[in-house]
């Protein structure tokens, strides 16, 4: 186990200067233009791609061999400080991956994680498919359903999934689905819906807020078939859980299966969540810092008001405190130790940062931070979904309600 530092080393300075630099030179000046259309930023992913910045490459690398856990969260801060949509184009299929990393078999993982990206000549993306129009927050209640035909060794899939990130522009959808409904969150799996299989198709894309240049849409599954060997993690496994999930709904004494699918994968990803609204935050917060020590108001720099200066110096307190926390759980996560609460904290606090930060940027550059002229008005709507995706605020508050207190808080 690696001594428990958050100091950078070398091997993470380098990385964090190299993303830095694409992220002012590539990412940036692109950000106000794809915002503006609402398209997914092909050409600036493609690029990320030549330079090995998206790619499972860079994934392996910035997870696996890294025995701090801070690679990850390091890179994904510079490239979100570049712009939150655009950062989350790039780093969408991530979330894929973890599905597919978190609940598959290690065949699965070598055949489906390289699809979720393509190569650098013809990049892919991935989706993880959770969300339903009536379940978020409440991933128990899926109405997607999936039905096993042994004789033919093949699920059918069928329902709708909203607010995917990167839906039906996937090579790879991970879909997570209702194997026993009764048993609600226990009775679910994962299953790998390959490329272009017949049934899956993209339903409206939404309009939304914020990261407008990351795609988001519907995603209907209309009787899709999938071979058996699609189920993440393996027939054998989802049966001895399904086993252990109905004695325990009998036998109340029994300890159930273990975590849902969803949530086992949404745990590993709170910390990366949290960096990217530390990215956003910072980014509010120097422009705003420049912007003070130029903007003239009753003959001086508005920073030189008590008011503004300490509006600036609460701004960099609370965004080290979140960095500091999303550090913790990220090194936590990766030396085992994780016990969940120390991921919704980090993913709650730099939510809030975020969309505090952004809001008090735009309070400084006055009437023109409240213009499409400057970037803090995009940034403070790309922080809100900070407070939304991945767990909502009162979600994680949940979760570390429940973990603090050992109860089932409601
Ligand atoms: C841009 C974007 C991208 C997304 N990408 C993906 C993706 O790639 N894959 C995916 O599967 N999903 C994705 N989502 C979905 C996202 O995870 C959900 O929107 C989120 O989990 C909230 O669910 P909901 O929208 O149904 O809200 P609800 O669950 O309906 O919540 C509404 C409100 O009620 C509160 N609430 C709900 N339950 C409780 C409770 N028990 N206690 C207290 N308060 C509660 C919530 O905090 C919230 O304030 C994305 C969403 C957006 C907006």
């Amino acid at each position: 186990m690696a001594e428990f530092s958050l100091a950078l080393n070398d091997d993470q300075i380098q990385l964090r200067d190299w993303v830095h630099e694409f992220a002012k030179d590539v990412i940036r000046p692109a950000a106000e233009e794809w915002d503006e259309r609402e398209e997914f930023p092909w050409p600036i992913v493609e690029e990320a791609a030549k330079i090995g910045l998206y790619g499972m490459d860079f994934m392996a690398n910035a997870m696996l061999a890294d025995a701090t856990g801070l690679t990850l969260p390091v890179a994904i801060e510079e490239m979100f400080w570049g712009d939150a949509g655009i950062g989350l184009s790039i780093m969408g299929s991530g979330l894929a991956a973890a599905g597919i990393a978190g609940n598959g078999t290690p065949e699965q993982l070598m055949e489906w994680v390289p699809q979720c990206y393509g190569t650098a000549d013809d990049v892919k993306l991935g989706a993880f498919c959770v969300s339903e129009p009536d379940a978020g927050s409440d991933v128990s209640s899926l109405r997607t359903r999936a039905v096993y035909d042994e004789a033919k060794d093949e699920w059918t899939l069928n329902g709708t999934k909203a607010w995917i990130t990167n839906g039906g522009i996937a090579n790879v959808h991970v879909v997570v689905a209702a194997v026993d409904p009764e048993l609600r969150g226990r009775g679910q799996a994962s299953f790998i819906v390959p490329p272009n299989t017949p049934g899956l198709s993209m339903g409206q894309k939404y309009k939304k807020h914020g990261i407008r240049a990351s795609h988001t849409s519907e995603v209907v599954l209309d009787d899709v078939k999938v071979p058996g060997s699609c189920l993440l993690g393996g027939k054998e496994k989802l049966d001895e859980k399904l086993a252990r999930a109905r004695e325990a709904l009998t036998k109340p004494q029994v300890e159930s299966s273990g975590k849902q699918p969803a949530m086992a994968t949404f745990e590993a990803t709170r910390p990366a969540v949290g960096a990217q609204a530390i990215g956003v935050a910072r980014a509010a917060y120097e422009y705003a810092l420049e912007y003070a020590g130029e903007r003239q108001a009753f003959g001086k720099p508005i920073i030189m008001n008590q008011a503004i200066a300490f509006m600036l110096a609460d701004m960099i307190t609370e965004i080290d405190a979140a960095r500091l926390l999303v550090h913790r759980a990220a090194w936590l996560s990766r030396n085992g130790t994780y016990v969940n609460a120390e991921g919704s904290m980090s993913k709650l606090k730099a939510g809030r940062v975020a969309v505090w930060v952004t809001e008090r940027a735009i309070q400084i550059l006055g009437g023109y931070g409240y213009t499409r002229e400057y970037p803090v008005e995009r940034m403070h709507r790309d922080a809100k979904i900070f407070d939304i995706f991945e767990g909502t605020e009162q979600i994680q508050q949940l979760v570390i309600g429940r973990a603090i207190s050992g109860r089932r808080i409601e």
